[in-house]
């Protein structure tokens, strides 16, 4: 029903969703980069990020660069783009 919905009225840009982004994004630049982890050389799909507060405690990102990137932090655990896995990204790509 919903989907019929954005059918008819086409797809639309949500606000919310992109203020979400945002925040995460402007989140990655209050973790220290020495708190992003490399992987073992046998799992790049794995990475680790230590909480900006706790260095004891640690996220894992997994797959970042595929659409099926995850966190096992909470916010992204509960479906939101976290800063772990932007920062995964902004890290570890080297774009020239
Ligand atoms: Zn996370």
């Amino acid at each position: 029903m919903h989907t019929s919905k954005m059918k008819k009225r086409g797809f639309m840009k949500s606000k919310v969703v992109e203020q979400l982004v945002k925040a995460s994004v402007d989140k990655v630049a209050l973790i220290p980069p020495t708190h992003m982890i490399e992987p073992s050389m046998e799992s790049y799909s794995t990475w680790i990020v230590q909480n900006q507060h706790y260095s004891h405690v640690s996220y894992k990102v997994m797959h970042p660069f595929t659409k099926y990137a995850s966190c096992t932090c909470e916010w992204a655990m509960n479906g939101n783009l976290c800063k772990h896995q932007i920062m995964t990204i902004l890290m570890v790509t080297n774009v020239t």
